[in-house]
C-alpha cells in the first residue's frame, strides 16, 4: 500500500486552524498532501501549522466575503501551486427557535455554511478542470439530512450543501471530479462546547446532562471524534475513490440511515 497516497496533491481545508479541519488538515497531511489551511484567525493557523510535520501554507479569509475567497485562492495556487483538492470545512452553528430566528441569524448561517461553500468551490473549480482531476469535500452535518429543533437556519444551509454537493457532481461526472459530503454527528470540538453552554444557560441544566443529551442523539450513545470524520473525508480524497460522488456519508454512529 502507498503510504503517501497524495503525494504532490495541493489540498485547502477552509477553517482548519481548529477542530474538525485541524483533524482532516492533519489526515490529508499524512497521506503526503502539502496544505493551505483558511480561516479568519491567523494565530490558530499559525500554532496549527507549526504543530503539523508537513509542507503547510496560511491564508487569513473570511469565506463569506467574496473578495477574501478570491484573493486567498489566488495566494494559495501561487505559495503551493495548483489546488486540486478542496474540503469546504468552515462552519457556524448558531441555534435559536424559529420564532426568534431574525433574519441576520438567517443569513449568518446562510452566508458562512451555503455561500462560503459556494464561494471557495468556485474560486477552486478552474484550476480542478484545468488539471484534469479534483476532489471537493462538503462538511455539512447530519442537520443536511434531517431536522432538529432550535437550528432551522443552520439546517436549512446544511440541507444546501447537501443539494449543492448533488448537483455539481452530476456536472462534473465526467471532469475526473468528485464532489461528496461528509455530514459528521455531534463531534468533540469548540462548536459543540459553544452548543452545551447555550443548553445549560437557557435549559438551567448541568454541561454533564446537557453532553449526554447530545450524545444520545447517536445510537452508539457518544460523541464523534474531528479524526473519525477526517478519515472519511481522506478515504473520498484517494485517488482509487473515483468512483464515489454526489454522496452524503453520515459520520454518526448509525443516527442517520
Ligand atoms: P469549530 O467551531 O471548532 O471550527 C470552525 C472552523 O471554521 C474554525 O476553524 C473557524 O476559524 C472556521 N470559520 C468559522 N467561520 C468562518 C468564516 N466566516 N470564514 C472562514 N473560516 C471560518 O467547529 P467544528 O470543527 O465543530 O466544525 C467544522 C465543520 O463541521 C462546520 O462546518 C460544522 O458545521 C460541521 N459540523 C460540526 C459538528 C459538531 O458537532 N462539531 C456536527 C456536524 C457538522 P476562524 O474562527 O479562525 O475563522
Amino acid at each position: 500500500m502507498n503510504p503517501q497516497p497524495l503525494a504532490g496533491k495541493h489540498a485547502v481545508v477552509t477553517g482548519g486552524g481548529r477542530g474538525i479541519g485541524a483533524a482532516i488538515a492533519a489526515e490529508l497531511a499524512q497521506a503526503g498532501a502539502r496544505l493551505t489551511l483558511m480561516g479568519r484567525n491567523r494565530s490558530s493557523l499559525e500554532a496549527r501549522a507549526q504543530q503539523m510535520n508537513a509542507e503547510v501554507h496560511i491564508e487569513t479569509c473570511d469565506v463569506t466575503s467574496p473578495d477574501e475567497v478570491k484573493r486567498a485562492f489566488r495566494a494559495a495556487q501561487e505559495a503551493l501551486g495548483p489546488i486540486t483538492i478542496l474540503v469546504n470545512n468552515a462552519g457556524q452553528a448558531e441555534s435559536q427557535p424559529f420564532s426568534k430566528t431574525d433574519l441576520g441569524l438567517w443569513q449568518r448561517m446562510l452566508s458562512v455554511n451555503l455561500t462560503g461553500t459556494f464561494l471557495c468551490t468556485q474560486a477552486a473549480l478552474p484550476g480542478m478542470l484545468e488539471a484534469g482531476w479534483g476532489r471537493i469535500v462538503n462538511i455539512a452535518s447530519t442537520a443536511g439530512l434531517k431536522g432538529y429543533p432550535y437550528v432551522s437556519a443552520y439546517s436549512a444551509a446544511k440541507h444546501g450543501v447537501v443539494g449543492l454537493t448533488r448537483s455539481l457532481a452530476l456536472e462534473l461526472a465526467r471532469q475526473n471530479i468528485t464532489v461528496n459530503a461528509v455530514c459528521p454527528g455531534f463531534s468533540e470540538t469548540e462548536l459543540l462546547e459553544a452548543s452545551i453552554a447555550r443548553i445549560v444557560q437557557k435549559t438551567g441544566r448541568t454541561p454533564a446532562e446537557a453532553r449526554a443529551e447530545l450524545a444520545r442523539h447517536n445510537p452508539q450513545g457518544r460523541l464523534v471524534e474531528p479524526t473519525e470524520v477526517a478519515q472519511a473525508v481522506l478515504w473520498l480524497c484517494l485517488p482509487g475513490s473515483a468512483a464515489l460522488t454526489g454522496q452524503a456519508i453520515a459520520v454518526a454512529g448509525g443516527e442517520v440511515m
